[in-house]
């Protein structure tokens, strides 16, 4: 099958899917495996000799792991391959580990999933390595920001919570061009939205707890690597003892088949929302790169293919029993972590910086879009705007 030519929503629908794996099903069967079993003694030394010939110990997967690795790697056109990981966050402790030695320093954007500026300022930190933490809006000035040991930028976009727009394939190229690796949470995105590999990125990060697992019942991540970056990181990844379990890896497969058409679903209603919500009267500012007057507004249309499920409100200033009256009557937006899921979600946030300043009069809010009829889920959050008001 010529994968390369087909769109990418045809693409979700076949990758991954070899006969040798599926074994004339549709979907690979879920292996759930530790032994593997050599017939003869020949068998075991090839396979001691070559581990990636076939299935070899529990620990480097199963066809079950091997179809949701080879689809997301198919997604990312120009990517060499990818390595599943228990959860986001293990994806990328083990980018940053795979990057980095004693004595490097790091470029992180400013507005990163906090877990992720954790890791840098506790366990790379323990290990020597400098991050600076750099205004995301900065696009190519970051080379001035460039030093002799500096040997990762890492990237998100559109970043977390705060939803800036990164160049992000001119901040590829001038790395690339100096020996730097580029690293970039693609959660928000997925590579359907963004293909981040073609764009020019080393590393391609996704916590596929959000959108590919889609349905709020498993958390993996992932790591989809260029190929001058794969076999290092695949090596490292290995070594740390990362792996996937077969049964999230297939819940993980179900939903890479309906990506396309949930985003497409995401996206129609988050914009929906968040245009009805900018004339709301509580709200001060919608933090939404898909309204032209947002200032990633230009980056954002130019690089990605479509809209998420998320973005933020800022209300106008007011107090924590107005903000409680607001979330706690909404009927359809849950309160809690994570997003991609096909419910909606709010959550009160307060976005962490230090390399540049975040201040808000009121209170935050960020949303996620579910699967709800669009209408229904105005009037649920209009109705805890004006309670927010009154
Ligand atoms: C949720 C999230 C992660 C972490 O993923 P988990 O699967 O929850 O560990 C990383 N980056 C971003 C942008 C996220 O939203």
């Amino acid at each position: 099958m010529s994968a390369g030519e087909d769109a990418p929503a045809t693409k979700l629908v076949h990758a991954g899917r070899r006969p040798e794996w599926t074994h004339g099903v549709v979907n690979p069967p879920v292996y759930r495996a530790s032994t593997c079993l050599f017939e003869t003694l020949d068998a075991y030394e090839a396979a001691s000799r070559n581990p990636d010939a076939g299935l070899y110990y529990g620990r480097r997967g199963t066809p079950t792991q091997w179809s949701l690795a080879e689809a997301l790697t198919e997604m990312e056109p120009g990517a060499a391959g990818t390595h599943l990981f228990p959860s986001g966050v293990a994806a990328i402790a083990a980018a940053l580990i795979a990057s980095t030695s004693t004595g490097d320093h790091v470029l992180m954007a400013d507005n990163v999933y906090e877990p992720t500026r954790a890791m840098a300022k506790a366990i790379l930190a323990r290990s020597g390595i400098e991050t600076e933490f750099y205004n995301p809006l900065i696009c190519a000035d970051i080379a001035a920001l460039i030093r002799p040991n500096t040997r990762v930028i890492y990237l998100e976009s559109p970043g977390s919570l705060t939803f800036e727009v990164q160049d992000v394939p001119a901040i590829a190229a001038l790395a690339r061009a100096r020996g730097v690796l580029t690293i970039l949470d693609n959660t928000w995105a997925t590579p359907l939205l963004f293909p981040a590999i073609r764009r020019g990125v080393d590393l391609s990060v996704q916590s596929l707890t959000k959108y590919v697992v889609g349905h709020s019942d498993a958390m993996m991540g992932s790591v989809t690597a260029a190929p001058d970056a794969w076999p290092t990181f695949r090596n490292t990844a290995l070594r740390l003892g990362q792996t996937a379990a077969p049964d999230d890896s297939a819940l993980a497969l179900r939903g890479l088949r309906t990506l396309a058409v949930r985003m497409e679903r995401h996206g129609k209603t988050a914009l929906a929302l968040a245009e009805v919500l900018s004339n709301h009267p509580a709200v001060d500012r919608v933090i939404c790169p898909a309204l032209p007057g947002d200032p990633g507004h230009a980056l954002w249309k130019r690089d990605f293919s479509g809209y998420a499920s998320l973005f933020a409100i800022v209300l106008k200033p007011g107090d924590r029993k107005a903000l409680a009256a607001c979330v706690d009557g909404l009927r359809h937006f849950g309160m809690g972590f994570s997003f991609g899921g096909y419910e909606s979600l709010v959550l009160p946030v307060q976005p962490l910086r230090t390399a540049t300043r975040w201040q808000t009069d009121g209170p935050m809010l960020r949303i996620h879009c579910g699967l709800e009829d669009a209408q229904d889920l105005i009037a649920d959050m209009n109705a805890g705007l004006d309670r927010y008001l009154s």
